[in-house]
């Protein structure tokens, strides 16, 4: 699949809309916009379309975008992952109004609106056990039961919530809900839980609450305070905008936002859920969070995707009202036109054979200078050293010359080659090892033919890639492919553990590198040429050097299947 980037339609989709409206019709003076993750994991593929739609209106419409942690699940939560979506965020290259926001900063507030709802006798204090509370609920079909504690005095479910507070009752005993309607067909209003005991500590405010709020009774009274305009979530939250709507009508919040939901990413070959990745790295199915094929935001960094390969990735996807799976092809396309355009070309020898050139001095080095990118004279030159030991990789030799000069278009025994961005090369002799092996290939090289024809009669089959023996560098590369082999991995009941691609990680050692990758960055891609694009793992250090591939030079992955 290909996807041109120019022939994508960017019609104006409906929170565009919207929000034009609301500016044109005076009911909003600024937009404000917000990204609330919950630390309970890294984010994913699927988040940074959530970013970019949310910071990108901030941005399109001269508003702001908050950056809010919704930390109200102390059991699943931590300052590490909090850490990690603040690295995320900012790599993918938004920048949040103000300082960063935590849902636990407004614990105090919410306590205090619910303590206003059961003053309004709007909220009680419920007993019925956690059984019991799903057998009054009803179903889809049929009507709930009011609970048997729905009338209860104001000012003992004031004290009652008081002591849940202070830790005095036992977890699963007793809940906040607020009084809504247990007949409406919306089972979300059928009186929601606003807080449940949980006596444990809580990564930033520490031990002072033994009640946490819910989702429902957190989220749009944050948005209230912080004066959201446009509370942009996925479709799984349309059931409970009326929630939503309730709690802003019936609190004094001094701001009324309103929600709306457009389709979650999904993408083929792969899983877009904390609760999944989290168990494939528990499972240690894949090395962390970061794993490159991982299709977390901190993986595609470490994999040597760009920030704006992603972005442009993002932009591409329609904001639509219904979910939908891409193809991951999509996300590749986005890859490799940015890395085509970007990264600087080198040379690396994934499977070394090597080659001694016999009309070559020995110790005689000649430097020669090659362009870093065909078409972008920016990213300027590096220089190659030019010795009588050289390597080339193994499959671009044969010795079989009845190969036709089409499909084989390498270095074939008493035949010439090209190595790139130097001379030509006549394959004369092979040497094999005790297995019988080929372990080394004896050549010459045609003199004047760096960036000069050959003479009359010397047909070189092609261009192959290659490095000094002498100067190149020692390095370990790791060939990545997709995690799953099924392209739904998690549809229907299947277990997406067994999708796994049991290949998605290969490992070669004792591959060589030209000498100029001696001073790559982490994280910086490079097209290794005719072999994809790579970069440097973080896992690097002094003298040793690891590369990834971000993604092969063209979609093998059809013709693998
Ligand atoms: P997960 O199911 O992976 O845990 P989540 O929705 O629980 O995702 P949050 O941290 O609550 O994760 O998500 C923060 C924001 O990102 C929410 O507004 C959510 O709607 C949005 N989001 C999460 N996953 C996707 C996705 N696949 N596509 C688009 N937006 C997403
Ligand atoms: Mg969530």
């Amino acid at each position: 699949m290909t996807v041109d980037k120019t022939s994508i339609e960017k019609p104006h989709n409906f929170i565009q809309q919207i929000i034009e409206k609301d500016l044109a019709e005076g009911r909003v003076a600024k937009v404000v916009t917000r990204f609330p993750p919950e630390p309970n994991g890294y984010l994913h593929i699927g988040h940074a379309k959530a970013i970019c739609v949310n910071f990108g209106l901030a941005q399109a419409y001269g508003g702001v975008c908050n950056l809010r942690f919704d930390d109200t699940n102390p059991e699943a939560e931590s300052e590490d992952y909090v850490n990690a979506i603040i690295e995320d965020v900012r790599w993918l290259g938004f920048e949040w109004d103000g300082e960063i926001r935590y849902a636990s900063d407004y614990f105090a507030q919410l306590y205090t609106w619910a303590q206003y709802l059961i003053g309004e006798g709007k909220a009680y204090i419920c007993e019925l056990t956690p059984q019991q509370t799903r057998e009054y609920r009803g179903t889809l079909t049929e009507a709930g039961k009011n609970s048997p504690f729905r009338e209860r005095p104001a000012e003992e479910s004031l004290a009652l919530l008081e002591q849940m507070r202070d830790g005095e009752i036992a977890e699963g005993k007793m809940t906040l809900r607020a009084k809504v309607d247990m007949a409406s067909p919306n089972i979300n209003l059928r009186d929601p839980v606003l807080y449940r005991v949980k006596r444990i500590a809580h990564h930033r405010v520490g031990d002072g609450w033994n009640i946490y709020p819910s989702y429902d009774f957190a989220h749009g009274q944050e948005d209230a305070i912080e004066g959201v305009s446009h509370s942009i979530c996925t479709l799984e939250f349309a059931d409970h905008r009326p929630l939503y709507d309730w709690f802003t009508a019936n609190l004094p919040v001094p701001s009324t936002p309103h929600q709306y939901e457009f389709g979650r990413l999904n993408l083929s070959y792969t899983v877009t859920s904390k609760r999944k990745l989290k168990q494939l790295v528990d499972e240690k199915q894949v090395e962390a969070w970061d794993d490159p094929r991982m299709p977390t935001l901190s993986g595609l960094r470490r994999r040597g995707v760009s920030a704006q390969a992603v972005r442009e990735f993002c932009e591409s996807l329609a904001v639509a009202k219904t979910d939908g799976v891409v193809d991951m092809a999509q996300l590749d396309h986005f890859i490799r036109h940015d890395l085509n355009d970007n990264a600087p070309r080198a040379m690396c020898v994934l499977h070394p054979l090597k080659v001694t050139v016999s009309n070559w001095p020995e110790g005689e080095v000649e430097t020669l200078t090659a362009s870093c990118h065909p078409n972008r004279d920016d990213l300027g030159s590096r220089e190659l050293s030019f010795t009588r030991t050289l390597y080339i990789d193994r499959n671009d030799f044969s010795e079989d010359s009845s190969l036709s000069r089409k499909k084989f278009k390498r270095l074939v025994l008493g035949e010439w080659v090209r190595l790139r961005g130097g001379y030509v090369l006549k394959a004369e002799e092979v040497i094999r090892d005790g297995s019988g092996e080929i372990s080394e290939i004896l050549a010459s090289i045609v003199p004047n033919t760096v960036g000069e024809n050959p003479p009359e009669g010397i047909k070189p089959r092609g261009v192959i890639h290659w490095v000094s023996a002498e100067q190149s560098i020692d390095c370990e590369v790791r060939l990545y492919d997709r995690l799953f082999s099924d392209a739904n991995p998690d549809s229907g009941d299947k277990n997406f553990l067994d999708a796994i691609n049991p290949d998605s990680l290969e490992v070669l050692k004792g591959c060589k590198a030209e000498a100029s990758l001696a001073t790559a960055q982490i994280e910086q891609a490079y097209q290794f040429e005719r072999e994809g694009y790579f970069c440097l793992d973080k896992d690097s250090e002094d003298g040793k050097f690891i590369f990834n591939r971000t993604i092969s030079l063209r979609d093998n992955w059809q013709s693998k299947v």
